[in-house]
């Protein structure tokens, strides 16, 4: 067991749905704190990875409330982007498309261009110290309604060398997919790459109307498409990916426990399906911990985790070049770990 588990850390991954904020490190949180000049909730690191360990979804969310205030520069986003990656390459992840979603920091008064600066700095020196690749996906965070994400759009137009795709997250129940249709026309026109988050705790219908009206290439969580077998018939057919996050789902209470989780059943079903961490500083998670609780509690074989691996290359929205030279990298890895164990 202990080699087996070896071998599924070795593996070279690909994380396609990770929240900037909700990589920070607890450290990182007491750094901000103190470079704001604010006073701290507590007083050690001890305390920190406390406040940080998921308790309710209350508690959930007065932690990314509490992250997003401790940002007061722009510059700030090169550590935190640093990090993350840093974690992830830890992982063994040879590419990650982050979600950064803007909108709060800009009503907290920061520039959108000099925020993406410093994430790419700090994606650059990552690149250079680890070897791994990152890309942007940018959240319009649907609870500030369709306009907003417009104004979004116009942020990011002329800033587009790494940015892939958008998403909508946020209140899924309270603000559906339908009205956004408009902005993801536009973005589609832009070249932009189409994800929403639906069906995370909503019904399917979420999802069906994020596969209808925004047209997306991606689902986020896409939990409760086992609802309904049209609909995960559909997703087969049109070869529509569910990012899964099976360890956010569970701390969020979403599922009851890993062995209830649909990935399982989605993956037999034929859909494409990959695995994520979404915000592993909050859920302490990481790819390796996501990679082996599906071996552990839902029979995932090596052969599998190295499936979901590629079902992430084919469905990354990455450079051309940089796919085929993964690809090729992956493979040869994937061969001769397989080799080893079989
Ligand atoms: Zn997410």
């Amino acid at each position: 067991m202990v080699y087996l588990e070896n071998v599924i850390k070795a593996l070279p991954k690909v994380e396609q749905h990770v929240h900037l904020m909700g990589s920070t490190r607890p450290e990182t949180l007491m750094w901000l704190f103190d470079e704001g000049g604010m006073r701290k909730p507590f007083k050690t690191i001890e305390g920190a990875r406390r406040f940080f360990r998921f308790r309710d979804f209350p508690h959930f969310i007065e932690v990314y409330k509490t992250v997003f205030r401790c940002v007061t520069k722009e510059e700030q986003f090169e550590r935190i982007t640093y990090e993350m990656l840093e974690d992830d390459a830890r992982c063994n992840v040879k590419y990650v498309e982050a979600s950064f979603s803007a909108p709060d920091h800009v009503r907290e008064g920061l520039d959108y261009e000099l925020m993406l600066d410093a994430i790419n700095r700090g994606a650059q020196r990552a690149q250079n110290d680890f070897g791994i690749r990152c890309n942007l996906r940018i959240d319009l965070v649907r609870n500030y309604g369709p306009k907003n994400g417009m104004q979004v759009l116009d942020w990011i137009e002329g800033k587009r060398e790494n940015i892939v795709s958008i998403d909508i997250g946020g209140s899924e129940e309270e603000f559906p997919p339908k009205p956004f249709a408009p902005v993801y026309q536009r973005a589609k026109q832009m070249g932009l790459h189409l994800v929403a988050h639906a069906g995370e705790a909503a019904r399917p219908e979420s999802i069906w109307d994020a596969v209808k009206y925004l047209n997306v290439e991606r689902i986020g969580h896409g939990v409760t498409a086992v609802q309904d077998l049209e609909l995960v018939e559909f997703l087969r057919k049109k070869g529509i990916t569910i990012e899964a996050c099976p360890t956010s789902n569970l701390r969020t209470g979403v599922v009851s426990s890993l062995r209830d989780h649909p990935i399982r059943a989605l993956v037999d079903n034929g859909v494409r399906v990959t695995v994520n961490s979404d915000d592993p500083s909050m859920f302490n998670t990481d790819m390796n911990h996501e990679y082996l609780q599906l071996h552990r509690y839902l029979d995932f074989s090596i052969r599998d985790l190295i499936q979901l691996t590629r079902n992430a290359l084919d469905s990354s929205f990455m450079q051309t070049g940089l796919k085929t030279q993964l690809r090729r990298l992956c493979e040869n890895e994937h061969q001769r770990l397989l080799e080893e164990v079989e």
